[in-house]
């Protein structure tokens, strides 16, 4: 189901795009997960046949892996390429829409909800920082990370919870990666390599044990 959601999202940018004239730089440049095991199917078949994931090439051939992305491990043992992925211009799309919007009438309102409630006369009652409120029937809950938060106030347990990731940036000095390398996803897991010292502390401290566990693709 989730797929389906996405691809409808994703056939709506790209007649937008066509629309603006690519105003925000869609690119399919598509997505690709590796893996360094034999015969790791990363997608289950049963996707693939149905084409719920869309169109997935797998690549095992090795000379040719190498050949068409010279930037892996010469180890890696295939590679699922998803043709329906890419990038686009988040603030160029949000900018457009937003411009749109305005001009069949929506009225913009900045403020921080700090409280949501339920009431007798209309739905929703949207409480802001500044002192100000809103009373309304239809409400769209879009606050990302807080949507838990928010729903909970009004009684919904949504099936949604954060994960907390990291982001690292380094300099290309060998300039490996090509601008135009899919995104690409580790697709086994792993375990992080640690030097003897690090490997001591961990297991001497219980609150790091969790760094010499297993991690996930
Ligand atoms: C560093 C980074 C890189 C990412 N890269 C990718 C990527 O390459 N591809 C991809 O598909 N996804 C990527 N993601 C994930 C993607 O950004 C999110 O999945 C997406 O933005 C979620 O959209 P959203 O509208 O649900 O929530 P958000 O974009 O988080 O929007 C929520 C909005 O609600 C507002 N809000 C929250 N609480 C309140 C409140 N109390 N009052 C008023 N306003 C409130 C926030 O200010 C925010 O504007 C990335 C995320 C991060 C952090």
């Amino acid at each position: 189901m989730m797929n389906t959601f996405i691809g409808h999202s994703i056939d709506l940018m790209k007649a937008f795009s066509k629309d603006c004239d690519n105003c925000f730089n869609m690119k399919y440049s598509g997505y690709d997960f590796v893996t360094h095991k034999d015969n790791h199917s990363i997608f289950p078949l049963t996707d693939k046949d149905s084409g719920e994931i869309g169109d997935i090439q797998r690549l095992e051939d090795h000379a040719l892996i190498q050949k068409t992305k010279p930037y892996l491990e010469d180890s890696v043992k295939a590679v699922e390429h998803i043709n329906k992925a890419g990038s686009i211009e988040v603030y160029a799309l949000g900018s457009m829409l937003l411009k749109l919007a305005r001009q069949n009438g929506v009225k913009l309102l900045t403020e921080e909800v700090v409280e949501l409630d339920r009431t007798a006369s209309s739905q929703f009652k949207l409480s802001f920082e500044t002192g100000a409120s809103l009373e309304t029937t239809d409400l769209l809950l879009a606050s990302g990370p807080f949507i838990q938060q928010h729903a909970k106030s009004l009684g919904y347990d949504l099936p949604i919870y954060n994960i907390k990731q990291r982001k690292f940036v380094f300099k290309d000095t060998k300039q490996i990666i090509p601008r135009d390398m899919p995104f690409t996803i580790y697709a086994d897991s792993q375990y992080l390599q640690w030097n003897p010292d690090e490997e001591k502390l961990m297991n001497e401290y219980e609150e790091y044990h969790w760094l010499l566990e297993e991690f996930p693709a």
